[in-house]
């Protein structure tokens, strides 16, 4: 729909600003919003909200039923994304879908940037090769994509190193709300790009150095779950494969307090279409789990990372 913000009955351009700084920026944003936090977050009357709420929800292409075939036409088109090894490969039932997220949640060092970087090199490829034939967009968080790490795979590959970096589209997020924001920007370029790969790495730096301390947990859940949704639609709307890394937790803290859990809990999990637990072995070696997939069974992969980058 073309309705915007403003035009939601008794939202002045005033609130409809606020509603933009607290990262609504769209009907359907607000229409699934509880009155209760977007009282809080635009500093607005509960009974305002809940108006604003019920105007929204009217006027937002919620969308609705569809029937199976209808979703089995839809998933006809999904591409399958090679990650540079034959048995990760198999784990995901022929490498990684289109219109998915897929969460790699490990320890510092056990490989995440590294697949993300193998990943954005095979997207760039042909279809017959494995690839997306398409371009990449890398939200970096932690300032630590390498274009020389890129420049090694594609060499690797046989690939011209320059040509590969072109399709290549990196920003740094500085915080939270940045990063968010960053997703929106994707989605209006990716209409003028063929974006088949969506990276965040990390998804859940900012958030966790942010929100400390229990009183702010909501809030950081609430925002990571917008997050997640948003990253989703891209992926739906432009048939993209999304990549996200997580940490895991390294200091028990009351809520999520086993170490090896990765940070978001339930929210992230849920979101994910895929999650996989990375871990360190012997060598180069890393074992990649598959904790949670609506269609494939619990299962592991060892996979190499080497100067060429990620192989069996
Ligand atoms: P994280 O999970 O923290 O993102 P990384 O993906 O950055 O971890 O993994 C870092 C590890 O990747 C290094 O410890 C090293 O084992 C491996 N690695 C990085 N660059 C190279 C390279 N050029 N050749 C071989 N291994 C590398
Ligand atoms: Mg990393």
């Amino acid at each position: 729909t073309g309705n915007t913000i403003e035009e939601l009955p008794g939202v002045g351009p005033a609130t409809a600003e606020k509603l933009r700084d607290a990262g609504y920026s769209d009907l359907m944003a607000i229409a699934v919003e509880s009155p209760k936090v977007l009282a809080e977050l635009v500093e607005i009357g509960e009974s305002t909200a809940t108006k604003i709420i019920a105007s929204a929800k009217q006027m937002a292409d919620v969308g609705g039923f569809e029937t199976g075939d209808i979703i089995l036409e839809r998933r006809k088109g999904i591409n399958r994304l090679s990650s540079g090894s034959k048995a990760f490969d198999e784990l995901m039932g022929g490498g990684l879908e289109s219109q998915s997220i897929i969460e790699f949640f490990g320890e510092f060092g056990s490989g995440k940037t590294q697949i993300c970087f193998q990943l954005a090199v095979n997207a760039t490829r042909p279809v017959e090769e494995g690839g997306l034939n398409g371009d990449v967009f890398i939200i970096d968080t932690e300032n630590t994509f390498r274009p020389e790490r890129i420049v090694q795979m594609a060499v690797a590959l046989d690939l011209d190193p320059e040509e590969v970096l072109k399709k290549i589209h990196v920003a740094r997020a500085f915080n939270s709300h940045h990063q968010m924001l960053l997703v929106e920007k994707a989605n209006e370029l990716a209409h003028e790009m063929n974006v088949k790969l969506l990276i965040v790495d990390s998804l859940t730096a900012h958030f966790r150095a942010e929100y400390v301390g229990r009183g702010s947990l909501a809030e950081r859940q609430q925002n990571l779950n917008k997050h997640m949704h948003d990253l989703l639609r891209f992926a739906d709307l432009h048939n993209a494969v999304i990549a996200v890394t997580n940490q895991v937790s390294s200091k028990p803290d009351a809520f999520f307090g086993d170490p090896t859990r990765p940070i978001g809990g339930h929210i992230v999990g849920h979101a994910a279409t895929y999650r996989l637990y990375l871990r360190k072995s012997k060598g180069g070696k890393r074992i990649a789990r598959l904790i949670d997939s609506p269609n494939l069974p619990e299962a592991e992969a060892v996979i190499t990372v080497s100067e060429e980058g990620v192989r069996d």
